[in-house]
């Protein structure tokens, strides 16, 4: 199990030759879909830890054809396209990343033959560095962007910062529905890349101001984990504050990483922890991103 993450790890940041490594049998992954509301349904996988399908996308079909947001891991392409069948589209017209990680844009090269990649500036950038040219957005945007289909405004704004430095929170505003991209893991610790400029301190901020923002009764599509609602989000964003403040205390405190690592999480958030972020290395992000900020002054 643990090797198992651990290529999932490396398939994150990986291009799309490294995935022969990948020991898993893509041809069990099975791929599902649900309404989520008006135009909107999210097509997510059978994420059970003995089977990685990458992030889940969300789809608005409807009379001016299909906007799809991420594409999940390459060797799954063919069961996306069959979703997005299922639900009752064709090819899409636009997909929009919500960053550049692998398991969020592995679909881009197979989906950009008919159709445009939409994401922010520093996802191409970024995607220019480690992918084939069929993979690199070509409509980019600096703060936000607007495409107006399926009688809805989908809105696609950049938070900085945060995941990593170019990640987008994407809003059906007919529909009532928001893709967070991986600023939200529900119920599970969330992955912070330091070292693609994001930092922890930016993310809960980010995911605050996404909070003050949202309806009531909005429906929130994580990056992974199940559809969730606004409480949801809020108990995220208190575990983040929660494990940060712990985490901070003890670092001005004059603790050590190991001894930080020791001590562990509150109660609360133990059964949070999961294969590809154990509470150890969420602890260690925590404790990297501060002393980063630290330094810098
Ligand atoms: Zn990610």
């Amino acid at each position: 199990m643990k090797n198992f993450f651990l290529i999932i790890f490396t398939v994150l940041f990986t291009l799309g030759s490294s995935m022969a490594l990948f020991p898993q049998d893509f041809s069990k992954i099975e791929i599902g879909h649900v309404k989520v509301a008006g135009t909107v349904h999210m097509i997510h996988g059978t994420d059970d830890g003995k089977s990685f399908s990458g992030g889940n996308i969300a789809v608005s079909a409807g009379k001016d054809g299909v906007v799809m947001i991420d594409s999940k891991l390459t060797p799954i392409t063919d069961k996306v396209k069959a979703a997005i069948k299922e639900i009752g589209g064709d090819s899409p017209k636009f997909i929009i990343n919500t960053h550049v990680h692998g398991d969020h844009i592995g679909g881009n090269a197979a989906f950009s033959k008919d159709g445009s990649l939409v994401a922010h500036t520093n996802v191409r950038k970024r995607a220019m560095g480690n992918k084939t040219e069929d993979f690199w957005p070509i409509i980019t945007f600096d703060h936000s962007l607007s495409l107006h289909m399926n009688g809805e405004d989908i809105k696609v704004i950049h938070y900085p910062a945060g995941h990593t430095d170019g990640d987008a929170v994407i809003y059906f505003q007919g529909s009532n529905v928001v893709h967070m991209g991986d600023h939200y893991f529900s119920g599970l610790l969330p992955f912070v890349d330091l070292d693609n400029g994001g930092t922890v301190q930016g993310y809960s901020q980010n995911v605050k101001t996404v909070l003050d923002i949202l309806p009531e009764d909005v429906k929130i599509v994580p990056g992974h984990g199940p559809l969730s609602n606004k409480d949801d989000l809020r108990t995220f964003h208190r575990m983040l504050q929660e494990t940060t403040s712990r985490v901070t205390a003890a670092m001005k405190s004059g603790k050590s990483l190991d001894e930080i690592k020791a001590e562990g999480l509150q109660e609360e958030w133990k059964g949070w922890s999961w294969s590809f972020i154990p509470t150890e290395r969420w602890i260690e992000t925590i404790y990297n991103s501060y002393s980063k900020k630290q330094t810098q002054k």
